[in-house]
């Protein structure tokens, strides 16, 4: 046999390269974070947080009652005029010290984060762990410089902020929110979605270890009632909610009439345009990137592929090649891509999504693998003879699945991408800078990646349009929903 023939019949696979947890240093049982101190819940209750990939628990959690909130509040209240009272400078050390502890601990927070969500320890380690840290030093370095940050108006604070986060990215978004309201003077009581509390249950404990002051972080770990208690509760000044669209038009019918500012990032079934003039390899990775990062679970995950007809196949082929490669499973494996499924609930939504799409009609394709026996899972999947009618064209799936469909024309891509309720992000892949340009400037979306997809960054403003909220989170327009300028 040649040497030609010896390496053409080696099948090369991976070696597990597992992330150990042994590291981790998790209580059984966390109560919730009020006035620099973990309680015992009033009239709450406690919960196991389970993990999705071995459906075992973590650890257990308090969920907090409506007594809880009140006191959470209240603890946040007294300490707001001391937090505002000091420096933007002192403010800003706090933060910053916040930042150092999250880069001490970021192996450990990684793991909690997968084992707790169930994404890759390459995501949580690379993007979720990092990127939290880089959004408290960021607003580290705003919080003595507001004014310029606000076009030069003086700003003062908002009070007490409600924060209410999804489960998708746990600690990145509790950092998108803790920080920049800090920043600016808030104190703020966050809730954590009910299947992943504990990486900000882990950022309570940085906050003790940073000394901050008591009660300007309070972390109240439950469900939807306990987030409808806290939207409602009186002593609120702001609400920041990130979640989905039909909860965040719950809470804007709540607070209507109340005063209570409110900005909403929600949902979105963001449009990945790629062009017949585009890198198409460089598209492929792009495209792969932008729906089977986090599973899919991702406010702006490009879960609506329009490629440009001429190309159409010759991407399509491509990207069934590259979805056979892609590795499912345990989500601490190194050398995992795409993890375990949030929730079994999750899971039910896009088997669902799933059925309706082969039901009317479009083509699907699931990339055939070995999925774990326990925990949950759903295989890279891709339709193509999607009609823009088709509920996988319209609705958001939060998992990986892609849906693909056609153009030809610029005018004929805009059109199909704006025709959405949604208008949080899109892709555009195209050679031509110009017609980069053009169509960002028509395309109706709050974020418009060029050549590149899912590229999160502190400075950047991140937000939506339309059924996808309002208001922005990330650089120096994220100050502005926190203050009240003069
Ligand atoms: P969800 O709306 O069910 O829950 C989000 C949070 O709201 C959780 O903490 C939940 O406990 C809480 N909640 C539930 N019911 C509530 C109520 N009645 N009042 C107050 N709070 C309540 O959403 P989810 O399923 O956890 O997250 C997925 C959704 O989040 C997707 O639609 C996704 O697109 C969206 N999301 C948006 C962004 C963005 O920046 N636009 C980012 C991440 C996720």
């Amino acid at each position: 046999m040649s040497t030609q023939e010896t390496r053409t019949r080696i099948v090369w696979d991976y070696a597990p390269a597992p992330e150990s947890p042994d590291h981790v240093r998790l209580r059984d049982s966390y109560g919730l974070f009020v006035n620099g101190e973990f309680a015992d819940p009033k009239d709450g209750t406690r919960v196991p947080s389970i993990s999705p990939s071995t459906e075992e628990p973590v650890a257990e959690v308090a969920f907090a009652g409506p007594e809880d909130v009140r006191g959470a509040i209240a603890a946040a209240r007294a300490a707001q005029p001391g937090w505002a009272a000091l420096s933007g400078l002192e403010r800003g050390k706090y933060l910053f010290r916040v930042a150092r502890l999250i880069q001490e601990r970021a192996r450990e927070m990684a793991v909690v984060e997968s084992m707790d969500g169930g994404k890759p320890i390459r995501e949580s380690r690379d993007v979720d762990v990092p990127l939290a840290a880089a959004h408290f030093f960021h607003y580290a370095g705003w919080a003595d410089k507001l004014s310029y940050g606000l076009a030069g108006r003086e700003a003062a604070p908002l009070g007490v902020a409600a924060q209410i986060v999804p489960w998708n990215f746990p600690l990145l978004m509790a950092a998108w929110k803790l920080a920049p309201a800090l920043a600016c003077g808030n104190t703020a009581v966050l809730k954590p979605a009910e299947t992943t509390p504990l990486s900000a249950l882990l950022l309570a404990e940085i906050c003790q270890e940073a000394e901050l002051p008591p009660g300007v972080v309070q972390v109240l770990p439950g469900d939807g009632a306990t987030g409808a208690a806290l939207v409602r509760a009186d002593g609120i000044d702001k609400v920041a909610f990130t979640g989905s669209t039909a909860v965040g038009k719950d809470i804007q019918a709540a607070l209507a009439g109340t005063g209570t500012s409110l900005t909403l990032e929600l949902g979105g079934k963001s449009a990945n345009v790629v062009f017949e003039d585009a890198a198409l390899d460089q598209a492929v990775e792009g495209i792969v990137n932008g729906i089977f990062f986090n599973q899919g679970h991702v406010c702006c995950a490009g879960s609506r592929l329009l490629i440009q007809e001429s190309v159409a196949d010759v991407v399509i082929g491509k990207l069934w090649e590259r979805m056979g490669r892609l590795r499912v499973g345990d989500p601490l494996d190194k050398n995992t891509d795409v993890g375990a499924i949030n929730s079994a609930e999750q899971l039910e939504r896009i088997e669902a999504l799933v059925a309706a799409g082969e039901e009317e009609g479009a083509l699907r394709r699931t990339v055939a693998c070995e999925l774990p026996e326990r925990g949950w899972w759903f295989a890279p999947t891709i339709f193509t003879e999607v009609a823009p009618a088709h509920r996988i064209a319209v609705e958001e799936i939060f998992g990986p699945v892609v849906s693909v469909m056609t153009f030809r024309t610029q005018a004929e891509a805009i059109e199909k991408a704006n025709n959405s309720t949604y208008g949080l992000a899109a892709g555009i892949w195209t050679d031509k800078g110009s017609k980069a340009f053009e169509v960002a400037s028509a395309l109706e979306a709050g974020v418009v990646w060029q050549n590149t997809y899912n590229k999160f960054d502190p400075t950047a403003a991140f937000g939506g349009y339309k059924e996808s909220g309002f208001g922005r989170e990330g650089g120096p327009a994220g100050l502005r929903p926190y203050v009240r300028l003069s």
